[in-house]
This record gives C-alpha cells, sequence and structure tokens, in this order.
C-alpha cells in the first residue's frame, strides 16, 4: 500500500531528498568499476573543499549511519592510553561519551545542562587542570535540544595547549562554517544523510593528514579501523569492504545540486530562513521555542509540548503527519518537549504549511490552552 502523499520529513536526519538524488539511485554499480571509484574520489574532494581542507586533510569514508563514524574516529584517532574530554550539553555528547567508555578510553566530562552552550573558559581550565588528558570530543550542533557549541573558540583553546581536538559536526557540516585553515582539529565527522541532503548510510571523517598517519595499529576493531580504510583507498581507489554503491551514488548527486545552489552560505542562508519562520509561525500559534535565541542552531528547533491534558505526542504525531508533515520526540530528559528540523530538500511553502499543519492537528486533538499564561 503506498501513501497518498509523500509526507515532508521535518527531521534532522533522515530528511528530504530531492527527487534528482533519490533518481541517482535507480542504477547498480560494482564495487571495482572505476567510473564506481571516481564517484569516491569526488566525493572526497568536494567534502574536502567544504572545510577547505585541500592539502592538510583527507576525507576518510565510512559505512554505516553517522554513528559509526563517530566510534572510527574515536577507536583510530585516540591511542588505547589516551584521555578524551568530552564538553556534555545533550544527548550526542552522551553518545559520544559512551562511545568513549565502551572502547576502553579514559574519559572526563563537564556537564551541562541541555540548555546551555558548552563554555571555552571551562575546557581551558579542565586542560590546565588535567594534562593527561589527549583529546577535546565536541559536539558541533548538539541536535538533541538544538544548541549550537561555539566550535571556533573551543579548538583555539585546545590548540593552545597542543591536545588533539575531535567534531562531531553530523548535524551542521555543510550548513555551518568549517574552516580548517582558521578553526583547527584533527577530525571532523559528518554523514550523507543531513545536510548535504542525500540519503543516510555512510559517513566520513575528514581528518588532519599528519595525524592520520600517525594512527596505525590503534583501532582495535577491525571494520571501523579509519587507518585501514585510509591506506586502502589510496592505494585502490576502492572502498575496503562492499560500499553502499546507491547511497554514495546519490551523495554525489546530492552534491552537485549543494553546489549548483551555491555551497555552504546558501544551504545555511535557506536553513536559517526555514528556522526564523519557523520560530516566528509557532510563535504565534502559542508554542514557545526551548532554547535562547543566541544559542539556536538552524538546525532543529525544541519547543514546549501544549500544557493542555489533551496533547499527547503520538496523537499529534499522527495528526500532523495526515497532513503530511512528519514531526520528531523531544530528546529532553526532564521536560515534556518536541522537535521539528528545519534542514531537507523542501521549498520555501515547507514551513508555514508545517505550522499550518500543527494549527489544524492541535484544533482536531481539542487542544485549546498551549502554553502557560506569561507572567504579568
Ligand atoms: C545524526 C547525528 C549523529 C549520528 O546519528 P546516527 O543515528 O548514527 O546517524 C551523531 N551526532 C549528531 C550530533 C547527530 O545529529
Amino acid at each position: 500500500m503506498s501513501q497518498a502523499i509523500t509526507p515532508i520529513l521535518l527531521t534532522p536526519g533522515p530528511l528530504t531528498t530531492s527527487e534528482r538524488t533519490r533518481r541517482a539511485m535507480l542504477r547498480d554499480w560494482g564495487s571495482w568499476d572505476a567510473d564506481f571509484n571516481q564517484i569516491t574520489g569526488r566525493i572526497r574532494q568536494r567534502v574536502l573543499d567544504i572545510v577547505h581542507g585541500q592539502g592538510t586533510h583527507e576525507c576518510v569514508p565510512m559505512q554505516g549511519s553517522g554513528t559509526f563514524s563517530v566510534e572510527a574516529a574515536i577507536v583510530t584517532l585516540v591511542p588505547r592510553t589516551g584521555h578524551v574530554l568530552v564538553p556534555n550539553n545533550g544527548a550526542y555528547c552522551a553518545r559520544l561519551a559512551r562511545i568513549c567508555k565502551v572502547l576502553g578510553r579514559r574519559l572526563t566530562t563537564i556537564d551541562y545542562s541541555e540548555a546551555q552552550q558548552v563554555s571555552p573558559a571551562d575546557v581551558d581550565r579542565a586542560l590546565a587542570a588535567d594534562p593527561s588528558i589527549t583529546h577535546v570530543a565536541l559536539v558541533h550542533c548538539e541536535t538533541g535540544a538544538g544548541v549550537l557549541n561555539p566550535l571556533h573558540e573551543v579548538a583555539q583553546v585546545v590548540a593552545r595547549h597542543g591536545r588533539g581536538l575531535i567534531v562531531d559536526a553530523m548535524s551542521s557540516f555543510g550548513a555551518i562554517e568549517i574552516d580548517a585553515r582558521k578553526t583547527p582539529f584533527d577530525a571532523v565527522i559528518a554523514a550523507s544523510g543531513k545536510c548535504l541532503e542525500g540519503p543516510p548510510g555512510m559517513g566520513f571523517v575528514i581528518a588532519r593528514r599528519s595525524v592520520l598517519e600517525q594512527c596505525e595499529g590503534n583501532a582495535h576493531s577491525l571494520a571501523l579501523d579509519l587507518y585501514d580504510q585510509w591506506v586502502y583507498m589510496q592505494k585502490t581507489t576502492q572502498w575496503r569492504f562492499t560500499p553502499p554503491t546507491h547511497i554514495v551514488a546519490a551523495l554525489d548527486e546530492a552534491m552537485t545540486q549543494y553546489i549548483e545552489e551555491g555551497g555552504l552560505p546558501a544551504r545555511g542562508g535557506r536553513y536559517a530562513r526555514n528556522c526564523k519562520a519557523l520560530i516566528e509561525g509557532m510563535r504565534a500559534l502559542g508554542l514557545r521555542s526551548y532554547l535562547d535565541e543566541g544559542l539556536q542552531a538552524p538546525i532543529i528547533v525544541t519547543f514546549h509540548a501544549p500544557v493542555d491534558p489533551a496533547y499527547e505526542f503520538k496523537a499529534f504525531y499522527q495528526e500532523v503527519k495526515k497532513r503530511g508533515y512528519i514531526l520528531y520526540p523531544g530528546k529532553l530528559t526532564q521536560l515534556e518537549t518536541f522537535r521539528v528540523g528545519c534542514i531537507g530538500h523542501f521549498g520555501e511553502a515547507g514551513i508555514p504549511g508545517a505550522v499550518a499543519a500543527v494549527a489544524e492537528a492541535l484544533k482536531a486533538m481539542g487542544v485549546k490552552q498551549v502554553s502557560e499564561p506569561e507572567m504579568a
């Protein structure tokens, strides 16, 4: 049974892709084939172009969802005797910390609330206090609540202390600037199915070449060994194990459209307009966003759930879905919230359409009171 309409995904990966991108998946490729390996090579170059990392950095793709690439980066770039500092302001930071634990890497965290930004001064203090810390692992946009962390400032601090920086830039890469010439990092991690608007199924690690060269034998994982993946790819132009061929072809097509659109400024600008229209439209319905404006990344917005007892997320989700939009549940531990993504290939009518769908859905559910009365 097919749905009457294909809904617009307002979720931060998987997200709505263009028809052109989806059509690129309609043929099969052999993994040994030179034409296919040229596509892989082109993606690697274009990814480096986005961060201005040509000559200094290497893009190593990895099969799997984004987390596979995060784990590959940690297990390969952090020596087994390493010590990782994770400033933690949300669910994806907590996942990074968990990866370190599972891999047996020594871990220290700086804990924040989900409504706070990571503070470069705190990182500075932690690094000064503990010389055994070898790496800082930072989430750029914490997709849990939607906070943008101060990557550039943290990178300056980490560089000043001579430690390594590993950045989970999964939900910001391609939309929020990261410039390797100005912002020092050992590794930036991203994936196909976020701001580059490809389908999900592969990630990549942009690693400083001089760092990667020293990582042989660090990984105690066969499949997630980035060093081996890199060396094999340099030697053969092929992926070490079966590549996600259709995803690679579709990401290549998505990146062509990214460049046609005007690259990072255009992509980031479109998402910022979506984000502004979303927050304003929802505010007009009485729905308040969770974060202070200055901390909000233009990627995903967390909203307080309506206070009316007639509200319930599952029913709300179904009502909005009937109207053509897929929302995302909240990821906060303390508060009842829901989230709406600003990223993906949908036109300027997407956000106003979603806001209208939310208004109709609440009405259909009999939700009258959406927020607490304003304090006098
Ligand atoms: C999406 C995302 C990931 C990866 O999640 P997967 O489900 O493994 O794709 C990691 N970090 C952040 C910040 C993300 O937004």
